[in-house]
């Protein structure tokens, strides 16, 4: 395992945070409908994360942890009109290239399934067994041979919390998919994955905030825009709330902020950031997603339109409406 392996390992994944997103993107792009992540010390020393999609064939197994080997691009145009979340082919060698990664799987045609052992790039072994359908990975000690690495992360609490907030984000994205997370051996979430986005953010948010939710649907040229957003009584002093996805991908994006931001401006709301959950399908050919490892840009080419469709859709659906809080 070369240091310069180890340093780009390094780049894409950062926290233990990057390994859960990573794993729970391939095992929703691998087709699972139930996705089971565990950890322990806020996932430096132990994340499994469970799905019961497709598994992977003993023999693609290895060749999936090498550098660049994804088997969700074969072209150069496919490049250009990915649909599935990852395509880089750099996750799971990167890693394996800072743990100790096990990874147990079998595919619905096959009659064993497989365990895989790889620790700091090193594949230790490769034995047949008995398990269910789908994919476990198991990833210890994040960092155990990169110690400057490991200094870099922040308590075990607040380790934690950055996953236990991707996991609430891709429930909210993926309503069709159930998300169980459990923190210490105690059920910290589980959403029911039945494809209503309503009962989805009651799961994740509770019960005061979804019975404080108005729906926000419109429609423009290029743009589908459907979801929720909160009444302004539902707020906070920072923009954690305001949460939205764009062709099913959780991305930030400033010009969506501000049409959000100016829509409610003529409410009085104690904090200044609204709740919402919306969703954005947009022609992919008018963004440009600039895919860096850690962080997700994106630039619209019609700025215009999804500024006035999200501030149009906003305001009509917050006017008229009877802004008192439900007793809940
Ligand atoms: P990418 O997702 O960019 O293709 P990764 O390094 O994340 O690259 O994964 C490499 C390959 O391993 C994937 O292309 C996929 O074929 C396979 N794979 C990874 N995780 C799973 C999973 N949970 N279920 C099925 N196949 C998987
Ligand atoms: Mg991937």
């Amino acid at each position: 395992q070369s240091t310069i392996n180890k340093i780009a390992a390094g780049e894409v994944i950062e926290r233990p945070a990057a390994v859960v997103k990573e794993l729970i993107e391939n095992a929703i792009d691998a087709g699972a409908n139930a996705i089971t992540t565990e950890i322990k010390e806020g996932g430096i020393s132990f994340i499994r994360v469970t799905d019961n999609g497709s598994g992977i064939l003993k023999a693609d197994i290895p060749i999936a942890f090498l550098r660049h080997s994804t088997s969700k691009i074969k072209t150069v145009e496919d490049l250009l009109s990915v649909s599935s979340l990852g395509f880089r082919g750099e996750a799971l060698s990167s890693i394996a290239a800072v743990s100790q990664l096990e990874l147990v799987t079998k595919t619905p045609g096959e009659i064993n399934g497989v365990r895989y052992i790889i620790e700091g790039g090193e594949e230790k072994s490769i034995e047949e067994i008995g398990c269910p359908e789908g994919t476990t990975f198991i990833i210890r000690n994040i960092f155990y041979n990169t110690p400057a690495r490991r200094k870099f992360l922040k308590s075990t609490v607040t380790e934690a919390g950055y996953i236990s907030d991707l996991i609430e984000r891709l429930a909210v994205s993926h309503p069709n998919v159930s998300f169980k997370f459990i923190v210490n051996n105690q059920i910290k979430l589980h959403t029911s994955g039945n494809n209503n986005l309503k009962d989805i953010i009651y799961n994740v948010y509770g019960r005061e905030l979804s019975a404080n939710i108005i729906e926000a649907n419109g429609k423009s040229d290029h743009i589908v825009m459907s979801g929720f957003i909160g009444k302004p009584i539902i707020s906070r002093g920072n923009r954690n709330y305001m949460n939205y996805y764009i062709n099913g991908r959780y991305i930030k994006s400033g010009i969506i902020n501000k049409a959000i931001e100016e829509a409610y401006k003529p409410y009085t709301m104690t904090h200044r950031y609204p709740f919402t959950a919306l969703h954005f399908e947009i022609d992919s050919e008018l963004i440009d997603i600039n895919v860096h490892p850690t962080k997700m840009e994106i630039r619209f080419k019609n700025g215009e339109e999804i500024y006035s469709i999200v501030y149009h859709t906003i305001k009509d659906a917050l006017a008229g409406k009877e802004l008192i809080p439900e007793v809940v």
